[in-house]
């Protein structure tokens, strides 16, 4: 137990003051890749979304003028959809991608378009998301393709799947049709050698889709790690699902691939639970998680030959943790199975100082008709609003890179 905690103390506290060489604060990194037109077009965005009060009337007002089919579409490109967004296809967004390309900065073409629910809509999506898989396997900018299964398959009938429900006839066909697709997926990444990302959703949908994605694993991760399925460490099980599954690829032969985050569902997770009266799946402080988020990073790197991960986060203290982590386990900086990963237009001075510094990182660059990535832009819109008044992370770096830039020239 002693030597448990000591050996903690070492990694957490000890070895970052020794080896940490990496520094988020080069805000002239970060930046490089902004003129200063698209510095102080972000400068004005964020101050914008800074405002609680701004963002919900800027909210209803865009939902009710697309609505009305007015042209604000010209507006949102140019502001909120250029901070965000690759472009309106793969075609338009292949410009950002090489332009992350000269930091040596992957992409992940993510198509984005949220809330459809016909069968059509859901091949139609699939058939879209090849398309990103293909433009992969021909630039080795883009380093992974994904999707939500949420864009490929009915909530309702992800949730009763979970819930181990029968379904009625024509839900069976629905799940026939999503594992079809799913496969289809996975097929065409492996056949194009390139890497899968399937992102994770609500809990009361995950039990589906982990079995889904478990059974992909052991079909398409045989000679190496192509699927990768997603686990929210802001549940309280999934450490033990991440040694459970372990167990199984020794024992089957596959390798794991993962992609780690927080989660991004929680409110709604502990409202569910408090509703209808179950133990909420949610560890109860921020700090729980941060330490369950810490416990698989370091279960990954411990189980590097078999588990390739992307770290998917906008905390510092993450990816300097993941940093030390390969510097004491002696694992090469662009090792093919670590990989760290934020968002288009957030958390550049981690991606782009990371980048620098050798290590494998790779933004999502998502894209699709400005109307149907609107939820999206509106809950990266809702994420940047300040907190309690104060300002958020992504505009004080930038109005440190603006003082940067004034007394330097
Ligand atoms: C590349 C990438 C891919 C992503 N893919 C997914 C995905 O597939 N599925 C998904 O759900 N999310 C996904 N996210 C979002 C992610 O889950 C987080 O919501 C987001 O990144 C913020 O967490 P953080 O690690 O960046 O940093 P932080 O800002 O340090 O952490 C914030 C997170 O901590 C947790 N938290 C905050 N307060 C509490 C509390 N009181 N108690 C317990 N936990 C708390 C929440 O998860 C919250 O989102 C992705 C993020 C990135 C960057």
């Amino acid at each position: 137990m002693t030597a448990v905690i000591l050996r903690r103390f070492i990694i957490f506290y000890i070895y970052p003051q020794i080896f940490s060489m990496l520094s988020f604060d080069n805000t002239e990194v970060a930046f490089a890749g902004k003129t200063q037109k698209d510095l102080n077009r972000s400068y004005m965005l964020f101050k914008m979304v800074n405002n609680n009060g701004l963002v919900s009337v800027g909210k209803a007002l865009t939902n009710f003028a697309v609505n009305l089919h007015l042209p604000i579409n010209g507006f949102i490109k140019a502001t909120i959809f250029k901070q965000f967004c690759g472009g309106e296809n793969i075609s338009e967004s292949l410009k950002t991608v090489e332009q992350l390309a000269k930091y040596n900065i992957g992409s992940i073409l993510d198509y984005s378009v949220e809330g459809k629910t016909s069968e059509k809509d859901f091949d139609d999506t699939a058939a879209e998301i090849i398309k990103t898989l293909q433009a992969a396997a021909i630039n080795p900018n883009i380093s992974f393709g994904v999707f939500k299964p949420s864009g490929l398959c009915r909530h309702s009938v992800l949730e009763k799947v979970s819930a181990g429900k029968a379904l009625t006839g024509e839900e069976a066909q629905a799940w026939t049709n999503m594992q079809r697709r799913v496969d289809n997926l996975c097929k065409a990444a492996s056949d194009n050698n390139v890497r899968l990302l399937i992102d994770a959703e609500e809990t009361w949908t995950q039990v589906a889709v982990d079995g889904l994605v478990g059974d992909m694993m052991k079909k398409y991760n045989r000679q190496k790690p192509i699927v990768f399925n997603t686990v929210q460490l802001y549940r309280t099980d999934r450490n033990r699902y991440l040694e459970s599954l372990l167990a199984d690829a020794m024992q089957n032969n596959y390798f794991i691939g993962m992609k780690l985050v927080r989660g991004a569902y929680m409110e709604k997770e502990r409202e569910r639970a408090e509703k209808m009266g179950y133990t909420s799946p949610i560890n109860k402080t921020k700090e729980d998680t941060d330490r369950e988020y810490n416990t698989a990073l370091e279960f990954c790197i411990k189980h590097i030959d078999k588990v390739a991960f992307c770290s998917g986060s906008h905390n510092e203290d993450s990816a300097t943790l993941l940093v030390n982590l390969m510097e004491q386990y002696k694992i090469p900086r662009n090792h093919p199975h670590v990989w760290f990963s934020q968002l288009l237009g957030m958390s550049d001075h981690i991606s782009y100082n990371v980048a620098k510094e050798g290590y494998n990182v790779a933004k999502y660059v998502p894209y699709g008709p400005i109307k149907n990535v609107l939820p999206y832009l509106i809950r990266r819109a809702q994420e940047n609003t300040s907190v309690k008044g104060q300002t958020g992370r992504e505009l004080n770096l930038i109005i440190k890179e603006k003082q940067r830039r004034a007394s330097a020239a």
